[in-house]
């Protein structure tokens, strides 16, 4: 039996990935991390019985203790938690759905114990690919992608050779406001923004997919995944999203990975493979399928997805502050307190004021995230 532990199981990814473990079941769940929700946390300690379950603050940690006291369950919080459920159970698999910079340490620290990482969260990797890439090679454990996009392309790049891989084909929705200016854009509300034309995910990756700021987070992201330089990735518009990303070999060859817009699919894919299983679900039906539409994205309107080719250009500690700044930036504009064109402003100052560190260790890139939300916090 297969075993796994989830960091951000009470998220999108999360509940998505314990959904395949109730239908598979044939996978064993050793631990589980989740950050407020502990109502349904509890939930699903008692349907898959891990031995080891995390929550961020001690105040709710204590209060799980008490309410799962009649279960053989070991309540841990804070980031010695988090530490725990990455690398202390026998799981082979961590998988990372956990939002933020906080994934880094919990991903080193499972690298370390030899587990292989399910890889949602993108921050690790934008921001710390230079230590996470060279160490999962040392200590010989694979990085499989979760995002629907990269493992589109590893499922592009099965049976082909890597050496022969020329380039990358990026597909992007292009979000709700794609074929919008930017003047069109200055008096977008946070429900407008929420409004994902085609994929149900968490509020924080929504908002980052109407600006295309996640775009350019993947953009770095498969860089370092696929050891490719950013030049070498391409963003194309595909407002269907039925075409999840491409790869073009040296010899012109282009090979994509088509299918329904459901996160269900690549996430068990990552926790299978190199197996394929059944998955329920809606198929792609090519005879009611009436186009494939492709564009050129917008980076004028769209400047973040233009800062994010910039920071994974000149990599070091920039692609951190995007990050941190974009985070800050979304989080200022889901409470309401900035406008929705603010969000790439922000990010845009964020790098411009900062000296970037050429090769950051751990401390600098949350030292970095740190100080620009500190030059946020200053002057928005
Ligand atoms: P959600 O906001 O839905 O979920 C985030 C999860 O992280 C929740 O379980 C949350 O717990 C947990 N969490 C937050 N802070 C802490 C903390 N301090 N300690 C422990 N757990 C914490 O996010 P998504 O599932 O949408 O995204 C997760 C990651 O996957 C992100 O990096 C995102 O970019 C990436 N991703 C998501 C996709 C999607 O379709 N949703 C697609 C591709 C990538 P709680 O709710 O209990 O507070």
């Amino acid at each position: 039996m297969k075993k796994i532990a989830v960091l951000g199981s009470t998220g999108s990814i999360g509940t998505q990935t314990l959904e395949i473990v109730r239908t598979n079941g044939d996978i064993q769940v050793t631990a589980l991390a989740a950050g407020r929700n502990i109502t349904l946390l509890e939930e699903q300690i008692r349907e898959f019985r891990p031995g080891l379950a995390a929550v961020w603050e001690e105040e709710r940690a204590a209060e799980l203790r008490g309410r799962v006291r009649d279960l053989d369950v070991r309540i841990v919080s804070g980031m010695d938690g988090l530490l725990a459920v990455a690398a202390e159970t026998d799981s082979e698999i961590l998988v990372t759905a956990i939002v933020g910079m906080i994934g880094i340490l919990p991903t080193i620290e499972a690298i370390k114990a030899g587990k292989d990482i399910a890889l949602a969260n993108k921050e690790t990797l934008v921001t710390a690919g230079h230590i996470i890439i060279p160490l999962a090679e040392e200590y010989h454990v694979s990085i499989l992608p979760v995002d629907s996009e990269h493992s589109a392309i590893f499922q592009s790049l099965q049976g082909g050779q890597r050496k022969a891989l020329h380039k990358i084909l990026l597909t992007a929705s292009g979000g709700p406001f794609r074929g919008k200016k930017r003047e069109e854009l200055e008096n977008i509300q946070v429900e407008d923004a929420l409004k994902h034309p085609n994929w149900s995910m968490g509020r924080k990756i929504t908002i980052d997919s109407s600006t295309m700021v996640n775009k350019g987070l993947e953009v770095i992201e498969a860089k370092w995944l696929f050891g490719v330089k950013v030049d070498q990735i391409q963003v194309v518009v595909q407002p269907q999203s039925i075409i999840h990303s491409m790869v073009e070999y040296e010899d012109g060859a282009v090979i994509a990975q088509l299918g329904t817009p459901d996160m269900k699919l690549p996430i068990q894919y990552a926790l299978y493979y190199p197996e394929r299983r059944y998955l329920p679900g809606e198929r792609l039906d090519f005879a009611a399928l009436t186009e494939i539409t492709f564009e050129k994205p917008d980076m004028d309107t769209f400047y973040g997805l233009k800062l994010a080719y910039d920071a994974g250009r000149k990599g070091g500690s920039l692609p951190t502050v995007l990050n941190a700044a974009n985070e800050r930036a979304v989080a200022m504009f889901l409470d309401r307190k900035i406008r929705y064109l603010q969000i790439p402003e922000i990010i845009q100052a964020c790098m411009e004021e900062h000296r970037n560190i050429e090769s950051p260790t751990v401390e600098e890139i949350l030292k970095t995230e740190q100080e620009t939300y500190e030059f946020i916090k200053k002057r928005w």
